[in-house]
């Protein structure tokens, strides 16, 4: 199972990045930060038992460093895609491939709305085809992350976004749940509703 991660938020509530348990662990006993939210599960030692946190917040303002900018690059797609494929929902890490949904042989665009991440089963089963050509449909739809650092919070969130998505702008949390706005409507089955017929 994936190790825990722990949201760090400023003083101010504002997202700041994601530590390790060991670490959030360190703040809170040093004081530097408190307990915003708790998972259900338990860290034991010999000589203590406590809920591991989800979320904590520093007790002290820190002035966030320059945000970084945002590369479009193979790497930053897998992450924003949780390392699954978009069509089969298999996790293979950094193996995964880069699929273009519309393909550029047929005009698609290398952008961050036309691309998602794929199996290499996948991908070659799609082949130089729309979706609906190839009768797959697309588990969310891909948008653009909001910012660097809200993709580097969100990529490691796959366990906790249900808690942290309070703590996250509402289009941060979109552009990785498929909820955000987005001017391309791609066939998405993740939503329970049938998919589009716009191929
Ligand atoms: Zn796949």
């Amino acid at each position: 199972m994936e190790p825990h991660k722990v949201l760090i938020l400023n003083r101010s509530f504002e997202p700041l990045q994601v530590c390790d348990v060991r670490r959030a662990i360190v703040l809170l006993f040093t004081g530097r930060a408190e307990r915003v939210e708790d998972t259900a599960d338990l860290i034991r030692s010999p000589s203590l038992a406590m809920l591991i946190p989800s979320v904590i917040r520093l007790q002290r303002y820190i002035r966030r460093a320059g945000n970084h900018a945002l590369s479009f690059n193979k790497k930053n797609i897998l992450k924003r895609d949780w390392y699954t494929c978009q069509y089969c929902g298999r996790n293979g890490g950094e193996r995964m491939t880069i699929d273009h949904i519309v393909p550029r042989s047929l005009g698609g665009k290398t952008i961050w709305e036309n691309v998602v991440s794929a199996c290499r089963a996948c991908n070659t089963r799609k082949g130089s085809r729309t979706p609906q050509q190839a009768g797959m449909f697309l588990i969310r739809k891909p948008s653009k992350p909001l910012s660097a650092l809200y993709l580097t919070i969100l990529a490691q969130s796959a366990r906790h976004l249900h808690v942290w998505e309070k703590y996250l702008p509402a289009e941060a949390v979109g552009s990785l749940t498929g909820n955000g706005d987005s001017k391309e409507v791609y066939p998405c089955n993740g939503d329970g509703r049938s998919p589009s017929p716009l191929f």
